[in-house]
C-alpha cells in the first residue's frame, strides 16, 4: 500500500507563480523517498503540502489511501524535522522527548524515551539542555522528538544542511543505518545529490516544480532521463559535448567539432541528427595522442586529495573533466589525448535535452 500519494498536485502562489506543476508521486510504506533539486525547485513546498501547512491549488494528497487534502496538519499523523532543530531551550533532552508524548497522553513514556534515546545514541545526553549540545547532537534530539511520536510518515527538510562537514557525514551514515533498522516511511528533502544517493530507496528529482525522474539511486545515476538529471548527480558532473550522428564509411559515428568516433554496435542511437553526448569524468581516460578520440589542452589540474581532476579544453568553449592517476602527471598547457569509454556514453536530444534510446536499451 502506498503510504503517500500526490495526485496531479499544483501549487500556485501569488502573482501566478507556479511552484509545483502537476506532481504525481507515490511513497511506499517503509520507503525512504528523497526529494532532491536545486534551491527554489519546490521541495519545501511539497513537504508543506503533505504536512497540511499549504493547501494545493489543484490535485489531491492521500495518506494510506485516505484523502487528507482538506485535513489539518495535526490529523495527518506526520512529524517533521527542519534544517534548524526546533527544541524547547530551557528543557532537558529527556523533557524535550517526553513533552509531545505527555500532551498526547501516551503511556510507557519512560520506556519509549529510553528506547529512542538508545537508537539515536542520546543515552548520555538526556540530562543536558539544548545549549549544552553540538549542532549534530541537537539535530539528533530533533529526530528523536519526531520519531518518538511514531508518526505514520516522517518528513525531513534538509536536516543536515546546517551541520559542519564531519557532523553532517556522521549523522548521514547514522541515518542510513537507522533507516535499515526501523520501518519508517520517510520523505527526505535535500539539495545535496550525494546525500540523496546515500540515503534514498528511491530519489525524485525536482526542477522548477516539475518532477524530472523517479528511480533508485543507481537508475538515476546510470540512466538519467534528461540533461538536467544527468548533470545534477556526480562530482564533477557529467561532461556534455554537442555533435551529431553521421554515417562514415558505412558505420555510425558521433561527430563533434574536435573529433569523431565510431559508436559501438550496442549503443547506436535510434535517431539521427544533432545530439549531446554525455560522459562522466571517470569514463574519460587520458590517453596517448595517437590512440585518442580527441586531443585537447590542459587548462587546470585540481588536486583534491584522493582525486586529481584535470580540465581539458577541446576547443569551441568545451572543457572536458577527467581524473588523473597522480597530481604531477599533467600541468596547464600540456597537450593531452582523451578516450571515451564506449560502454558509458549517454546521448540526449539536442533540442528537448531528453535521453535518446540506443540499440542496447
Ligand atoms: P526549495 O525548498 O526547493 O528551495 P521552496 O519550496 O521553498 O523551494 O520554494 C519554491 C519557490 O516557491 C521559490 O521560488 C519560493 O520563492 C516560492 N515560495 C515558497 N513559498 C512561498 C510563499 N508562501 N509565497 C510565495 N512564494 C513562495
Ligand atoms: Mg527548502
Amino acid at each position: 500500500m502506498a503510504a503517500v500519494a500526490f495526485v496531479n498536485l499544483c501549487k500556485i502562489f501569488a502573482r501566478h507563480h507556479v511552484v509545483i506543476r502537476d506532481l504525481s508521486l507515490t511513497i511506499e510504506s517503509g520507503e525512504t523517498l528523497v526529494l532532491v533539486g536545486p534551491s527554489g525547485s519546490g521541495k519545501t513546498t511539497t513537504l508543506r503540502l503533505l504536512a497540511g501547512l499549504e493547501h494545493p491549488t489543484a490535485g489531491r494528497v492521500f495518506i494510506h489511501d485516505s484523502d487528507v487534502t482538506d485535513l489539518p496538519p495535526h490529523r495527518r499523523g506526520i512529524a517533521m524535522v527542519f534544517q534548524n532543530p526546533a527544541l524547547i531551550p530551557h528543557k532537558t533532552v529527556r523533557a524535550n522527548l517526553e513533552f509531545g508524548l505527555r500532551l498526547k497522553g501516551v503511556d510507557r513514556i519512560a520506556e519509549r524515551v529510553r528506547q529512542t534515546a538508545a537508537t539515536l545514541h542520546l543515552d548520555n545526553l538526556l540530562d543536558r539542555k539544548p545549549h549544552e549540545l553540538s549542532g549534530g547532537e541537537k539535530q539528533r534530539v530533533a529526530l528523536a522528538r519526531a520519531m518518538i511520536r511514531e508518526p505514520a510518515i516522517l518528513l525531513l527538510d534538509e536536516p543536515l544542511s546546517n551541520l559542519d562537514p564531519p557532523q553532517r557525514l556522521l549523522l548521514r551514515s547514522e541515518l542510513a543505518q537507522l533507516k535499515q533498522k526501523l520501518e519508517f516511511t520517510m520523505l527526505y528533502v535535500t539539495h545535496d545529490q550525494e546525500e540523496a544517493m546515500s540515503l534514498a530507496d528511491r530519489i525524485a528529482v525536482l526542477d522548477q516544480g516539475t518532477l524530472r525522474q523517479v528511480g533508485t539511486p543507481t537508475e538515476i545515476y546510470g540512466h538519467p532521463t534528461d540533461t538536467f538529471v544527468a548533470g545534477f548527480f556526480g562530482t564533477p558532473p557529467m561532461n556534455f559535448i554537442s555533435g551529431r550522428f553521421a554515417e562514415l564509411a558505412g558505420r555510425k559515428h558521433f561527430v563533434f567539432d574536435a573529433g569523431q568516433f565510431e559508436l559501438h554496435e550496442n549503443s547506436v542511437p535510434l535517431k539521427n541528427g544533432d545530439a549531446l553526448l554525455g560522459i562522466r569524468p571517470q569514463d574519460v581516460a587520458l590517453e596517448a595522442l595517437d590512440r585518442a578520440d580527441v586531443i585537447g589542452i590542459v587548462q587546470l589540474v585540481e588536486f583534491l586529495g584522493q582525486q586529481t581532476v584535470v580540465h581539458v579544453d577541446i576547443g569551441n568553449e568545451c572543457v572536458v573533466k577527467t581524473f588523473a592517476a597522480r597530481p604531477d602527471l599533467h600541468k596547464a598547457g600540456d597537450k593531452v589525448g582523451l578516450r571515451f569509454s564506449r560502454h558509458q556514453l549517454h546521448f540526449f536530444d539536442a533540442a528537448s535535452k531528453r535521453r535518446l534510446a540506443v540499440t542496447a536499451n
